[in-house]
């Protein structure tokens, strides 16, 4: 487990250091802004969907580092994916944070924030981007707070 641990947070420090689809998209027809006020975190998620697929999407951060490492992995695991199979994601997420036990091999690189699990004031900061997203696919600019 210690060694799965390790892994787990060298992913975490990679994507947040170095985030993947970070910045604004230029393309996008949906947006919203997440805030999460217990960490403090903001996060606007950047969509650009066509017939009910995700073609691309970026995000702006103000936030921590599991916020941001969450909203990294979480770009590259909806990109191409459908609204439908995005909320998937989503709900597999929102489980692997209540249950790490359980986590769907699905979930891949994103089964690396099981470990937030230990700590439930973080789980907020993990699923900000989340809930930022579905705002963004389901609402026409709809904001979500985790409040
Ligand atoms: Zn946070």
């Amino acid at each position: 487990m210690s060694d799965l641990k390790t892994l787990y947070q060298e992913v975490i420090f990679d994507h947040n250091k170095n985030p993947r689809n970070c910045g604004i998209l230029p393309t996008a027809n949906r947006r919203a802004e997440g805030f999460n006020p217990l960490c403090g975190d903001r996060i606007t998620v950047h969509l650009e969907l066509h017939d009910g697929i995700i073609q691309d999407v970026r995000f702006e951060a103000q936030s921590c580092a599991i916020a941001t490492a969450s909203a990294s992995l979480m770009t590259e695991a909806v990109k191409g994916k459908s609204v439908d199979e995005a909320d998937a994601v989503h709900q597999a997420m929102e489980h692997l944070l209540k249950d790490p036990g359980t986590a769907p091999s699905e979930l891949g690189p994103l089964a690396s924030l099981s470990g937030v699990s230990a700590f439930p004031t973080r789980i907020k900061c993990a699923t900000l981007p989340w809930q930022a997203l579905r705002a963004a696919m389901h609402d026409a600019g709809g904001d979500a707070s985790t409040e």
